[in-house]
């Protein structure tokens, strides 16, 4: 028995957006697999994102059949990134793997992360080897994303690697200590670095439903990708207006001096459009650099919550809800990433034990 209580406890976060035709076969592959690993214990930590099917009814159920079965009821759809962020905040695991609820992410790879992570790795991230199940659009747009996103932004976001991924505790308290509200995770992920470690895997199609992401909310995405972790498209309109500044300049010249050569018959006219040039690119340049900054504050100065939470269950029992989603969450589990290095130690004395 005490061997049982030993054993390092994996949480499984997936983010449930009307995935009702996914959710008994999600659950009748994932829970054999985390079964058949007896080197650890196991959580599915359960985020419904304001789904408007049954969804919430279908993982209340399967949540009151088995109690390593938790469900977090968010008020409303906040999308996948704040139902992820949602997710890292109440798991409780050792190692925390985030996962969709489509099985497009392949359960099989599950013990594979959990053998590296015991050999010391403190990420182990699945790269998609292919994206065959992929539209050729889709992997078009997707192989430019990566290539403009990496030119312009100092965090360098690994090809085709997704969210599934194993994270280690510190790495999902040092996530967590992140206080920023737009939420690129992909971006995150790369952002806090940790030791690394890759697997490769075959994307297969969704396993019933549709994709949530549509050509619209991808390039909406996209962008907030960019915009989350580079300045230079701000910056970029104050070399544009430097630009434009330096022609109007030149083009204020030709007119001037055409006017003194050969003279205008309007008169005022060579003037007042030079001004008006040069002024218009100087302007361009006080718009740039003051957008750079209101980005930047806008960003911070929000402070709303990345996501609430309306209730939690476990078994059968209603677990009273926070108020505050994430603000709240944070303040009563306070993340310490400082620790890591210490706790690490300890869980690899456990995984030992529990792996005899
Ligand atoms: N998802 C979510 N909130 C959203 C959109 C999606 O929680 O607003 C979940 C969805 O239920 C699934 C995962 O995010 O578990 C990935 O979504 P999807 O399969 O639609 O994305 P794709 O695989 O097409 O990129
Ligand atoms: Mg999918």
């Amino acid at each position: 028995m005490s061997l049982r209580i030993n054993k390092p406890l994996v949480s499984l976060v997936v983010p449930f957006y009307n995935e009702e035709p996914a959710i008994d076969a999600f659950f009748t592959t994932i829970v054999p697999v985390l079964e058949s690993i007896a080197t650890v214990r196991f959580e599915i930590v359960c985020i419904n994102d304001g789904s408007s099917d049954g969804t919430l009814d279908k993982l209340v159920r399967a949540s009151g059949r088995d109690a390593r079965i938790r469900v977090i009821d968010l008020t409303r759809n906040f999308g996948k990134e704040a139902a992820l962020t949602a997710g890292l905040d109440e798991a409780l695991g050792d190692a925390v793997i985030p996962i969709d609820a489509d099985l497009q992410d392949p359960p099989g790879l599950i013990p594979v992360m959990i053998e590296h992570w015991f050999d010391g790795a403190e990420v182990v991230a699945a790269k998609r080897s292919s994206r065959a199940c992929d539209t050729m659009m889709k992997r078009v747009s997707a192989g430019l994303y990566y290539r403009v996103h990496n030119a312009l932004s100092e965090v360098k976001l690994p090809e085709n690697v997704g969210d599934f991924r194993l994270m280690d505790r510190a790495v999902v308290n040092a996530l967590r200590s992140l206080p920023e509200r737009q939420r690129f995770m992909k971006g995150l992920f790369a952002w806090v670095g940790f030791k690394t470690v890759l697997v490769e895997y075959e994307r297969e199609a969704r396993c019933a439903g549709h994709s949530k992401f549509s050509g619209w909310r991808l390039w909406n995405f996209a962008l907030e990708g960019i915009t989350s972790f580079s300045t230079v498209p701000l910056r970029s309109w104050t070399y544009i207006g430097l630009a434009i500044a330096l022609l109007a300049f030149c083009y204020g010249g030709f007119i001037i001096s055409r006017t003194v050569l050969f003279g205008n018959p309007v008169s005022g006219y060579a003037s007042l459009l030079s001004v008006m040039l040069f002024l218009g690119g100087i302007e361009l340049i006080g718009v740039g650099v003051v957008g750079e900054y209101v980005g930047r504050i806008y960003h911070e100065t929000k402070e709303r919550p990345v996501y609430l939470v309306r209730r939690r269950y476990q078994a059968r029992k209603k677990v009273t809800a926070l108020p505050l989603g994430r603000a709240t969450s944070r303040a009563l589990h306070a993340p310490h990433v400082g620790r890591a290095d210490h706790s690490r130690r300890q869980l690899v004395q456990r995984m030992r034990v529990a792996a005899r």
